[in-house]
Formats: structure tokens, sequence, C-alpha cells
């Protein structure tokens, strides 16, 4: 069957990448559908602040897997004082919605920008039917899955109902953190990784000038890109979990850490596809949280802000237990353990946001889509419930364990598979061999785009 139309359901980076990409190929007809009012820009690019900045550097954040300085030129012309840098991810959204405009206006009759929020896809004879919630319908040969990752789960012992409204904030993207806080109030977060950070900054540059008490398992936070020369190994990839950590360990003194951490990155997906299920859940268990703290790093200038309010006592960072969360009128009355104390602690505050991360598990989403998908048996979780599972030319695998070459999956809910599939470099590289899969061709060229 030729495929002459696909549906894309979700246009943040992924979704957005796919479409131009598709375009890029010379390939099918695509149809980008987005329940926001702009595509392109996805939760990372969108609500950030001015004062949150990209964790990679311009040099490593093309869209375009062929042109690897693109991003960096592009800046260069709009932001000469930013390149080079770490730019502001509204900037960076900027760029996208710029790249998904020329795609369109190079295109117009092959690309349809759609808002809309699917709620269904059903199988249409050969094809697929995408059912929109106000009724719409939008028939495609094939589909690919861009939706982002699935919110965080309310941690255990959070009833937010009985709280006084506006207390917990189960999702921090998108809301007022700051609104209603004085300089007097003590917040709570629970989380101290990227999100973390990015909230601390909010409220910073909000003007709340209280303090952050930020409780996490291990309290590990991101740490800080720094100048590092690039070091590359050509080596065997180690074979285990362990291994690998004994490794680190080993070249973390000979080069660094930085170094030691990123000369790992083209081997970190094979290492991943390679392991068996036992061995993968090894590493989620003994080396994940180390792992993500040291690879997925924040611009030195984030750390220093971070280092300077940790510095005033604005923000504490703990390893720790929550305990038990109660109402207190307006406000909360939070209790934590510190890791290896037995005494509970107990503070009062504002404000508890929850910053533990973006979950995958597909049986606890509540998305309508994922829901019926999963209900009709078109997708399931990965077997350690990172995402939905996809084959390694991330063709969806339905119920029976059958991929299926006409349902695809993009983003970061594919890392059951793919694990290191996060970043910008890692979707980008995605998106391209899925367009060329669905085109069903070569790359002729980059004319036009
Ligand atoms: C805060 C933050 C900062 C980051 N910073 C960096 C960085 O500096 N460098 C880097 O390389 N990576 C960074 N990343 C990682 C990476 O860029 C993101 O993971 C990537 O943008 C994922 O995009 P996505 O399109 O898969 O998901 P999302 O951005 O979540 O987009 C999914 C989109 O799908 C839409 N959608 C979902 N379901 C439906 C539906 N049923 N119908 C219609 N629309 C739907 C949603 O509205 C959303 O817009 C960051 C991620 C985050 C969250």
């Amino acid at each position: 069957m030729t495929t002459d139309h696909v549906a894309i359901i979700g246009g943040g980076f992924s979704g957005a990448l796919q479409a131009i990409n598709l375009l890029r190929h010379h390939g099918p007809r695509a149809t980008l559908i987005e329940r926001r009012s702009a595509a392109g820009r996805g939760v990372a690019y969108s609500a950030a602040h001015p004062d949150h900045l990209l964790n990679v550097r311009a040099g490593n954040m093309s869209a375009l897997p062929q042109d690897p300085d693109h991003f960096a030129r592009w800046l260069e012309r709009r932001h000469p004082a930013l390149a080079g840098g770490f730019a502001p991810r509204l900037v960076y959204g900027d760029y996208l919605s710029e790249l998904l405009a020329d795609a369109r206006a190079a295109a117009p009759d092959r690309l349809t920008i759609l808002e809309g929020d699917a709620v269904d896809l059903i199988p249409h004879g050969e094809s697929w039917r995408v059912a929109l919630a106000d009724g719409r319908t939008i028939d495609a040969d094939a589909v690919v899955l861009a939706p982002g990752n699935l919110p965080p789960h309310v941690p255990a012992g959070i009833d937010a109902q009985a709280l006084a409204p506006g207390v917990f904030v189960a999702e921090p993207w998108g809301s007022d953190l700051a609104a209603g806080l004085t300089a007097e109030d003590d917040i709570v977060v629970i989380g101290s990784g990227l999100t973390m950070i990015d909230i601390a900054l909010l409220l910073e540059a909000r003007g709340f000038g209280g303090r952050i008490l930020a409780v996490s398992r291990r309290g590990l936070s991101p740490r800080a890109h720094a100048a590092v020369t690039p070091s590359t190994l050509d080596m065997r990839p180690p074979p285990n979990a362990m291994a690998l950590l004994r490794h680190m360990r080993t070249r973390s003194e000979e080069v660094g850490w930085r170094a030691a951490v990123d000369e790992m990155r083209p081997y970190t997906e094979g290492l991943w596809m390679a392991a068996d299920l036992d061995e993968r859940r090894r590493f989620l268990r003994h080396v994940r949280a180390w792992w993500d703290v040291h690879r997925h790093r924040i611009a030195p200038q984030v750390a220093e802000k971070i280092a300077a309010l940790r510095a005033a006592g604005r923000l504490e960072i703990v390893a720790g237990k929550l305990g038990a969360v109660t109402a207190a009128g307006a406000q909360a009355e939070v209790r934590y353990r510190r890791r290896g104390q037995d005494a509970e602690e107990l503070r009062v505050v504002r404000r508890i946001i929850n910053a533990t991360g973006p979950q995958g598990d597909l049986l606890r989403s509540s998305e309508p889509l994922l829901r019926r998908l999963i209900a009709r048996g078109a997708i399931r979780p990965d077997p350690l419930h990172l995402g939905i599972d996809v084959t390694p030319q991330s063709e969806v695998i339905d119920a029976q364990g059958n991929a299926q070459p006409t349902l695809l999956a993009v983003g970061p809910m594919t890392r059951g598979t793919f694990w290191e599939i996060v970043a910008v470099p890692d979707i980008r590289r995605q998106t391209w061999a899925v367009a060329r899969k669905l085109s069903n061709a070569h790359w002729v060229g980059g004319e036009g785009l």
C-alpha cells in the first residue's frame, strides 16, 4: 500500500519535526494535529521564562540532523549576542516555529496544521481515522503518535482535595507558580532534578523572596556544563550496568566525569538495546539517578543562580522521604525525614509543587486517546512501563506483539526501546528515520527548507 497521507498526533518538537522531515523527504502529505493554539513549541519551548536556558549548547541543537550547525547559524543571524552559548528556550521555540512556518510556506498543499484534540484513532479499512474531540475526523494511511511525556504522578500521601485551593500544584508547566506567594512564605518542591531547577529560577524571576525546600529520595540535582575538551573513545562498550559504573569511575579519573559521560553518548542507545530486561532493570535501579544528573546538565549561568540561592539559604535540597501532608488553613504541614535520620521534620508551607518528572506508564494515563488505544489493543506499555512499546524502527507494537508499519511513535514515550530519546539530537535522528521510512525514499537534497 502506498502512503499518501500521514497524520501526526502531537505538535511539539517531535511532531513538528516529523512533519518537517516528511516534507524534506518529498514524502507523503502530512496533517499535524496539536491541541495547543500554536504548534511547534511543545512543553519545553513554549511556557518557558527568558531565564530558562537550553541545557545543550547551541552547536548541538540543530533540528536538522543533516545540517548540524543549522540552529547555530540561525542564532548568529537573529541573536548574535547569544551565539555559541546556551540560548533561552523561548528563542529555541521561535526557531522551531519559524522552521515549521517555512516548511508550510514552501509546500502549503502538503502540510496542514490543525488545532484539535485527538481523542481516538480507529482502524478504517487499510488506513486510520483520527477522531477529534469536536467531532471532526481525519483519515490517513499512516499515523505517527508524538504525544510527549505524560504528566507526573501525584506523589503518594498527597490528597490535593484535602488541601486549600492552590496549595498543591500537580503539574508545574503552565501554572502561575508564584501567584499569591510572599517573601514570608515557604514552599516545598517534590523532586530535585531539572524541573525543580526551572521552578526555582521562575520563582526567583517573579520576585519570590521566600524559602524553597526541595525533597527527593537521593537529593541529587543536575550538574553544570563546563568547557570540556571532547574526548573520543574507541571501545567495546561495557557489557552491563555494573561494568558501566566501573568504567565510568576509571574514565572519570582519567578524563574528568563530564568527558567520561559525553564520550559514552554514541554507545548508550546500543548498550540499552543490547541489554536484556534484567540488565535494564538494574540500570534503572542503580545507575539512572546518577546518570540523569551527570548526563542532562545545566548551563553554567543557571548553575550559578542555583548556587547563589543555596548559599543564601533560600533553596535547600534534601535527600529524604516525604511523610504526611496535612491541611493547615491556607497552608499545609509537610513532614519529611532526611535520609539516614529517624526523626521527622515539619515545615509549614504555602505551596507544594510536584516536580517528580514525567511518568511513562501508559496504564496510569488519563489521556482519552491513549486509553482508547490501549483498550483496543493497538498500543501497549513497554516491558518496563517507560512508555509506548515500539520496534527499533519506531513501529508501534500491538497487544498481540505485532509491529504495525502504519502506526508509529516518536519522542520520549519511546524510551523503553531507545532509552536515549529525550533530547533534541536523538529525536531529530528518530524523526528523520521515520520520515525516510514513510517516504519509502532516500533524501534527495536540501533544497527548499
Ligand atoms: C522543560 C524542558 C526543557 C528541555 N530542555 C532541553 C534542552 O535544552 N535541550 C534538549 O536537547 N532537550 C531539552 N528537552 C527535551 C526535549 O527537547 C523534549 O523532550 C522534546 O521537546 C519533546 O518534544 P515532544 O514533542 O515529544 O513532546 P511535547 O513537547 O510534550 O509535545 C507534545 C505535544 O503533543 C500535544 N498533544 C499530546 N496529545 C495530544 C492529542 N491527543 N491531541 C493533540 N495534541 C496532543 C501536546 O499538546 C504537546 O504540545 C527539554 C524538555 C523539557 C520538558
